[in-house]
């Protein structure tokens, strides 16, 4: 038997053993699988769950998802970031039923070509809905081949991921290329973990290049680091009465589609000074300043986002007048901003101060 053959094996046999019951394990219709791809890009299993099964529940085939407005699909995707995954999934789904019937492509190549599809939901689709013998490579399989074949190549390079793909599909079972796929996927997720592997009862222990030669913490190899630059927001909460000014953010940065409220963004963290400037820039002057709430933070892949909010009370004529000069702004009951898709850093200053 070929050392790629006993190695799949011993993979399989190990999935067969410990994997978690996961309600997209129990199918094989391509929607399902590639909604909860998308979903768990990014995130973790115990957080994607949910978001999935609300997706699942809300819209059933690729159709209902089709139909939806894309302010709704980003409502229900709200809290799991990277909205760019949500905007993407809705796309590709008017694209399937508008261009495919309906039917997702049954090959890796046809399924590269939707958006938000890249090489590695393309191999996971293809295999776990169609049994096409393409490796998936994502976080977990860097960890788990890099370590147990001691390959030291950076997956931060251009030819680092090439070198990966090619060895996961050199291993992978072409006769079992889901089960294989599913398999080294756990295995990383839960036994040959980034921190804390469980080495001692693990089936690869003999052989394995990082345990065997105590480099586990420096494998897989990445050298280039994600650079993380500071914004710092301070957002101007207009209300009228019960009503409250929000605005649809735009393309070209963070949380397209989402609402938020007026925001001054500076290099640094604004006192209430700018935001009296601000009132006498736009000519408001009969309205009641609130104080400024505390910093609220949020982590992002290449952002750090600091942000405060100011609460202004206006009277209902300036507030026609603020809605004159400042175009993108809307009125919003209370109501209505509970519908609406907002970042979780606006949702949590709600929370605190206003529903
Ligand atoms: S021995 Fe440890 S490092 Fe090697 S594959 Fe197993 S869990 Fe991962």
């Amino acid at each position: 038997m070929s050392n790629s053959k006993v190695f799949a094996n011993q993979l399989i046999n190990w999935y067969e053993h410990h994997k978690r019951d996961l309600p997209w394990r129990n199918t094989t219709d391509p929607y399902k699988i590639w909604l909860s791809e998308i979903v768990l890009q990014q995130t973790r299993v115990a957080q994607g769950l949910p978001y999935y099964e609300a997706f699942v529940n809300q819209y059933p085939t690729v159709f209902d998802l089709a139909e939806a407005s894309e302010t709704e699909v980003l409502r229900l995707w709200q809290g799991l970031g990277y909205y760019s995954r949500a905007r993407n999934l809705h796309a590709c789904a008017q694209t399937v039923v508008k261009d495919y019937n309906g039917k997702f492509p049954e090959n890796f190549e046809g399924l590269l070509k939707l958006k938000g599809i890249g090489r590695y939901t393309a191999a996971a689709i293809a295999s776990f809905a169609f049994e096409q013998p393409n490796a998936v490579v994502d976080g977990n399989v860097y960890r788990v081949l890099s370590r147990i074949f001691g390959m030291e190549n950076d997956i931060s390079s251009t030819n680092g991921p090439k070198i990966f793909e090619s060895k996961a599909n050199e291993l992978l079972d072409p006769a079992r290329p889901s089960s294989f796929n599913q398999a080294i996927m756990e295995f990383g997720a839960i036994q040959c973990s980034p921190k804390s592997p469980s080495c001692v009862l693990c089936p690869f222990s003999s052989t394995c290049f990082a345990y065997n030669h105590n480099c586990i913490d420096v494998l897989p190899v990445k050298t280039k680091k994600v650079k993380v630059s500071k914004r710092y927001f301070t957002y101007v909460v207009f209300r009228a009465g019960d009503l409250f000014c929000l605005k649809e953010r735009g393309k070209k940065d963070v949380w397209q589609g989402l609402y938020d409220f007026h925001l001054l963004e500076a290099k640094e963290i604004q006192d209430i000074e700018n935001v009296i400037s601000l009132l006498n820039e736009l000519g408001l002057r009969n309205c009641e300043l609130g104080t400024l709430s505390k910093i609220y933070e949020h982590v992002l892949t290449h952002q750090r986002i600091f942000a405060n909010f100011v609460e202004v009370k206006l009277p209902h004529d300036q507030m026609e007048q603020l809605l004159k000069i400042t175009d993108q702004l809307s009125l919003y009951s209370i109501e209505q901003i509970r519908e609406l898709p907002k970042p979780v850093l606006i949702s949590k200053y709600l929370e605190d101060h206003i529903f």
